[in-house]
């Protein structure tokens, strides 16, 4: 039996590198062939042989996209055809899990972390136990597996309860569990829930003192001021300004002449569009700032203290929608942004925690989320395979969900400047006290991630838009 594997193991390596020699080939002659053939005048025969050279490239093509899924799914062990053990009795009389996978195949190295988070956090209550097939290939036989990695879920006296076959989550296999009345979750396990439904202290600031777009407090020098259907906005900055632009669903042509910026020499009302920009970067956070001039010499003047680039507004506009969430396509600046790398190595960012996870469920692809704790600013990574949690670093990390009562009662996002990530529940305690106007619960990330995973393409264009969260 140990043959058989062994034997398959390479048949299957061996018959995957032919389908990429005959794909690449395939596509080789396609790119030379394909435009002569749509113009050639060349007989019958000729034509004929050059169609089913397209046809190869089809086949060959597809072939190659069949392999991609099934390397996704799992690696087959095709040929292994004893059945399943019926029973496998533990010595130590628990529940336990067996996940047979191998080193080098990627779903079963993102079942690495979960089966080692596991094996600490459940000992003495379920036994979980890795097995290399490709390192003990009778195990593979002996359990009857087709594909790996394959979970098995056995009773505490043995008898095989369930088996699962590719990418299994954490939450998912607790899940599973629960079903077969092995309930894992308890004081120390769990995420302990906490919320806070109502302020600890009402808003008292004057409307008029309250940025639409950030809830930040607007100082005079800055004030933006947007002409709407529903009367005036105001904004605290002329970066919330770009982050109201970026949100707006609406025609956009013409919406700078609504817009009134304030001179920043005078405190005076000034038209956007006739301004002039200074614009430059925080020493220590790099983080930019945006100082609106009725005058360019105003400008040039606060220059020679102040340091920075005087922009026109076109430049200025191009600056600050350059970066965008990856999400909701919110105008965003990187310093205030969490991370996100999507599989294959491309980046972006999210706009807030919530955003960032949203990455994944608007490009279908594997993510890799850096952001930092709220309070504390220590990192916080969480990757994503297949839509659910692979990993979270540290394994405590959990999320504020900033959410507001809707005047029909019913809860909703607050929005994107209300949520974070913490690395453990205390931070996010301390942060919620010290925030008393904030509304929301503690959810875990997986759970985060799960209520993006569930949105509708349509749902997703529409994300963070104007009127999306709670209105004010
Ligand atoms: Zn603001
Ligand atoms: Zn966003």
């Amino acid at each position: 039996m140990t043959e058989i594997l062994a034997q398959n193991c390479c048949r299957e390596s061996e018959a995957n590198f032919v389908i990429l020699l005959a794909t690449a080939a395939g596509m080789w002659w396609g790119f030379l062939w394909v435009p002569s053939i749509l113009k050639s005048k060349g007989d019958v025969m000729n034509k004929a042989l050059k169609i089913a050279g397209v046809g190869l490239v089809i086949v060959s093509a597809t072939a190659v996209m069949l392999l991609i899924q099934q390397r996704r799914k799992g690696v087959s062990l095709q040929g292994l055809t004893t059945p399943a053990m019926a029973a496998s009795p533990t010595a130590s009389g628990l529940p336990r899990l067996v996940d047979l996978g191998a080193d080098k195949c990627i779903p079963c190295k993102k079942m690495a972390p979960i089966l080692e988070e596991m094996k600490e956090q459940y000992k003495g209550r379920l036994d979980v136990v890795f097995i290399d097939v490709w390192k003990n290939p009778n195990a593979g036989a002996e359990y009857g597996i087709k594909l790996i990695p394959t979970q098995i879920f056995f009773d505490a006296a043995g008898k095989e309860l369930f088996r699962h076959e590719g990418f299994f989550s954490k939450e998912d296999i607790l899940a599973k569990w629960k079903e077969f009345g092995v309930d894992l979750s308890d004081a120390a396990s769990q995420t302990p829930a906490f919320e806070r439904l109502s302020p600890a202290k009402t808003d008292e600031r004057p409307k008029d003192t309250i940025c639409y777009m950030c809830d930040g407090s607007i100082a005079p020098k800055s004030l933006v001021t947007v002409q709407t259907e529903k009367g005036p906005v105001r904004l605290c900055s002329p970066h919330c300004y770009f982050i109201m632009y970026s949100c707006l669903t609406e025609d956009k042509t013409g919406f700078e002449k609504k817009v009134t910026v304030t001179d920043w020499t005078t405190g005076k009302p000034v038209a956007l569009t006739e301004a002039a920009f200074l614009c430059g970067q925080d020493e220590t956070t790099g983080r930019p700032w945006i100082k609106a001039f009725a005058a360019k010499d105003a400008a040039l003047a606060e220059r020679a203290t102040a340091g920075g680039n005087v922009l026109a507004l076109e430049a200025l506009q191009q600056k600050e929608v350059s970066h965008r969430c990856g999400f909701c396509d919110r105008a965003c600046y990187p310093q205030d942004a969490a991370e996100v790398i999507v599989e294959g190595g491309m980046h972006t960012w999210g706009c807030c925690s919530h955003c960032a996870l949203g990455v994944a469920a608007r490009t279908g692809k594997d993510i890799e989320v850096r952001e930092k704790d709220r309070l504390t600013k220590q990192p916080i990574v969480v990757k994503t395979f297949e839509g659910k949690v692979a990993s979270l670093e540290p394994k405590t990390a959990v999320a504020w969900f900033g959410q507001r009562q809707k005047p029909d009662g019913t809860w909703a996002s607050a929005g994107c400047f209300h949520q974070g990530f913490f690395t453990n529940a205390d931070n996010l305690k301390k942060w919620v006290e010290q925030n008393p106007c904030e509304t929301g619960r503690l959810i875990p990330i997986s759970q985060a991630l799960a209520d993006k995973m569930r949105l509708s393409p349509e749902q997703i264009k529409k994300a963070c838009k104007i009127g999306e969260c709670v209105p004010k």
